[in-house]
């Protein structure tokens, strides 16, 4: 069983599939299209997120960051006149620091990455989509001209109008070797409620992996309840790239690949192909996480 991930949808519900199928066994493989080097340091907010989620040390206002860190470099930094776009704590920028000295000295990101989750105690398996750092930039198309994701996200608060996303580089970079060897052994392939656009959507853009998808079960979790995401700029990128803002969209996203889609209780999809199951799908509580997670266990059951 594969996850593909972004930072806070799917992490949400890795909290209660860790609880039904054990941590060790949960691969996922993580969108790094949002990447940057930051001051000299990667930042993977995806990645990052996934294994602080794991960890239980993320900042759960947030959904990225950790929990009560402090900002004393962040704002060292501005006093001596060098003003980073984003607002990286002391305790996160721990992990970029390492993730880079690790990068510099030869290891791979899948390698580092690797490395991270174990000091963080994480047995789960955390993939990057690619090897190759911080080589896809996702670019938004705006009224206010085109800008990094970081820059409309973090430093504009995604309130420019949208009229596309772009993926600078996807077509240069090669899926990392691990998601490769995975896509070989696993039959199962979870796509999280996460973002289709931003977060699932690199991961899709990179070659051969949608034809892949079509031979295995693919099973997704909307990460739209109604006519809304739960939180992000979901709508906004979903609307600009042609879809409409639903569980229905999120199906059209994945139509050529899914086997079943799970939507909110109060949300009627219909398709020809894919089976849609209705749940709650809101997690407020790890206490949702893991009803979710069992009602995939049994969609998955029922699968194979
Ligand atoms: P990002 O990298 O931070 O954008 O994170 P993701 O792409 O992984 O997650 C963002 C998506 O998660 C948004 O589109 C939200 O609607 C969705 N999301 C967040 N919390 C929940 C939840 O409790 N349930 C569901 N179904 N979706 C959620």
């Amino acid at each position: 069983m594969i996850f593909l991930s972004g930072g806070t949808g799917t992490p949400k519900l890795l909290i209660g599939m860790r609880e039904v199928f054990g941590e060790e066994s949960l691969k996922v493989v993580v969108n790094t299209a949002e990447d940057v080097w930051v001051s000299g340091n990667l930042v993977c907010p995806d990645i990052d997120a996934v294994i602080y989620a794991l960890a239980e040390v993320i900042d759960e206002r947030k959904w990225w960051g950790i929990r009560n860190d402090t900002f004393n470099t962040h704002f060292a930094l501005k006093r001596l006149g060098h003003d980073e776009k984003m607002r990286i704590g002391d305790f996160d920028r721990a992990t970029h620091i390492l993730r880079s000295e690790l990068l510099r000295g030869g290891s791979t990101l899948t390698e580092a990455t690797a490395v991270l989750a174990r000091r963080f105690g994480v047995s789960a398996e955390i993939i990057p989509m690619t090897d190759e750092p911080a080589a896809v930039r996702t670019i938004i198309e705006t009224d206010d001209g085109d800008m990094h994701f970081q820059e409309f996200w973090v430093s504009r608060g995604g309130s420019p109008n949208v009229r596309g996303v772009r993926f600078d580089g996807i077509e240069d970079v090669r899926p990392s070797e691990r998601f490769e060897e995975l896509l070989r052994t696993e039959e199962i392939v979870i796509i999280g409620p996460s973002n289709p656009i931003t977060s699932i959507g690199p991961i899709l853009r990179l070659r051969g992996i949608r034809d892949k998808l079509r031979a295995k079960k693919v099973i997704a979790v909307s990460p739209i309840i109604g006519d809304s995401p739960v939180s992000g700029p979901a709508a906004k990128f979903m609307r600009a790239c042609g879809f409409s803002v639903s569980a229905e969209g999120v199906l059209e996203c994945y139509e050529d690949f899914l086997d079943a889609l799970v939507v909110d209780l109060h949300d009627n999809v219909n398709h020809p192909k894919v089976s849609v199951f209705n749940a709650d799908i809101l997690m407020r509580d790890k206490k949702d996480s893991v009803a979710l997670a069992n009602v995939l266990k049994k969609i998955i059951g029922d699968m194979i």
